[in-house]
């Protein structure tokens, strides 16, 4: 008989970097004959990859471990694998507490899961944080839906953000070499991937540490040339001055999405400097403003900390005059989280949970209506969709995205009148808005079917080329 492909089981917490770090040892498990299995209880290896920049975050991983430990202590897992954000920021601590745990790897030690999976590795292999970036000839197993990738350009941060860990978790900022990034895009889109979402801690950073500088303007009309690719969207922006040249991407580059993901944090001046955001307001409604005169259209997605040490009335009355000013698209509202590790947790007026709690329901109350009525304004108009898959509720709902919304965090549109397949871009008439979602009818006619997607077979990727579904959680 033959022998029984041994399986494995992923589950991977936190930010889309965090996904592509999943995918990686998705590939590199498949590379030695695992085969991936969606339900736990048939793995015999389960792997966690956590997150652990704040305390929900951590709880979530820690909940997350404890829950799949089951498999390992009556199940027929055989290794249960902890890696990513939490087991660099505390291997001795997850060591000690988790004996259910048979391995820890840090967030640079993922090709390490090789030497776990050959049972040669120590019990924590957690390395420093600034001694991995990936490549193009790294394994991958795509596990996002339809036609859309994630490519992660540089690795860690150099900024000083008082409430931020991630330097400290990621290490200092690396870039990836430019011809590496376009192997690596050449290779998505002959596996048929149509979008690419261009992630970073420091997006805007991308190339400052490279010899010679490198920037990401120059990267990204690169990587608009590779032909398959429609729709390149840009992630994690920090609201550094905007340059022309990544203007006029947004603005007149048809396959650049008009979609501006810029976190904020805040907008009083004071806080700004408590947070060491190296700006204050002027920029931010000069930036905001700037966007709007040159792409009217453009969609902007930003998030916001409230309750972070200092926080007066008054200066959250100044964020939320600002957030009723500036009518943003989606806006993600966040608890300061008190990071022992983190300057922030040394100054002095830390804010009450419950005062902080309070001010995250008004904001998101005030910019919930700001959505609904943006959303509304759709209706009527006619948008190109890049069609998904099956909808969650019915598998015959078919659902896709406009431009306006990035995969996984933002709604998306249901669509009717007429076939569709997964990876299409239709043309779509927005006919209703919901609080999130839209509903659309297709109205032109089905494009030409496209070659089939070449299995990548360059460097390790999963011959077959199909997709795993993995639990995530954002
Ligand atoms: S830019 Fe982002 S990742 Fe870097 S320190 Fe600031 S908040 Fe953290």
């Amino acid at each position: 008989m033959p022998r029984r492909a041994s399986t494995i089981h992923f589950v991977s917490l936190g930010c889309p970097k965090n996904r592509v770090d999943t995918e990686v040892m998705l590939g590199l498990a498949e590379q030695c004959g695992y085969r991936h299995v969606a339900d736990p209880t048939d793995a015999d290896v389960i792997v966690v990859n956590t997150c652990g920049f704040v305390e929900s975050a951590r709880q979530e991983s820690i909940d997350t471990i404890l829950e799949l430990a089951q498999h390992r202590t009556t199940g027929k897992c055989r290794k249960l694998v902890v890696t990513g954000c939490l087991s660099q920021r505390y291997p001795a601590e997850l060591a000690a507490d988790l004996p259910e745990v048979d391995h820890l790897l840090g967030s640079s030690d993922m090709l390490r899961l090789r030497e776990v999976l050959a049972g040669t590795a120590p019990r924590v292999a957690v390395g420093d944080p600034a001694s991995w970036l990936i490549r193009a000839s790294d394994p991958r197993r795509l596990s996002t839906r339809g036609a859309s990738a994630y490519v992660k350009l540089a690795e860690g941060c150099d900024r000083k953000c008082a409430f931020c860990v991630i330097p400290s978790l990621r290490g200092r900022q690396r870039s990836r070499a430019p011809d590496d990034l376009l192997a690596e895009v050449h290779q998505l889109a002959r596996a048929g991937v149509r979008e690419v979402n261009l992630v970073a801690q420091d997006t805007v950073a991308y190339g400052r540490d490279l010899a010679p500088r490198q920037d990401l303007p120059s990267l990204v009309a690169r990587i608009a040339e590779v032909p398959g690719i429609d729709w390149i969207r840009l992630h994690y922006l920090y609201p550094d001055a905007l340059t022309k040249g990544l203007l006029s991407l947004f603005a007149e580059h048809p396959r650049v999405v008009p979609y501006v993901d810029m976190p904020l944090q805040h907008a009083a001046d004071a806080m700004l400097r408590r947070m060491r955001r190296g700006h204050g307001r002027a920029r931010l409604r000069r930036i905001i403003e700037t966007l709007r005169e040159r792409i009217p259209e453009v969609v902007i997605r930003t998030a916001f900390i409230v309750g972070h040490p200092g926080e007066t009335e008054a200066e959250f009355d100044e964020l939320r005059a600002f957030v009723a000013w500036a009518k943003l698209d989606r806006v993600g509202v966040f608890r300061y989280s008190n990071e022992l590790d983190a300057p922030s947790s040394r100054l002095p007026d830390q804010v009450p949970a419950k005062v902080a709690e309070r001010r995250a329901r008004q904001l998101m109350k005030l910019q919930c209506s700001v959505s609904r009525r943006r959303l509304r304004a759709l209706v009527g108009r006619e948008l190109d969709v890049l069609v998904e898959g099956p909808s969650e509720e019915h598998e015959l709902v078919m659902v896709g995205r406009y431009y306006g919304q990035a995969p996984e965090v933002d709604g998306c549109v249901y669509l009717s009148g007429a076939e569709v397949r997964s990876g299409e871009i239709r043309r779509v008439r927005i006919t209703k808005a919901a609080d999130y979602d839209l509903l659309g009818e297709v109205i032109d006619d089905p494009p030409p079917l496209r070659s089939e997607p070449m299995p990548s077979t360059l460097a390790g990727w999963s011959k077959e080329g199909r997709r795993v579904t993995l639990r995530t959680v954002f």
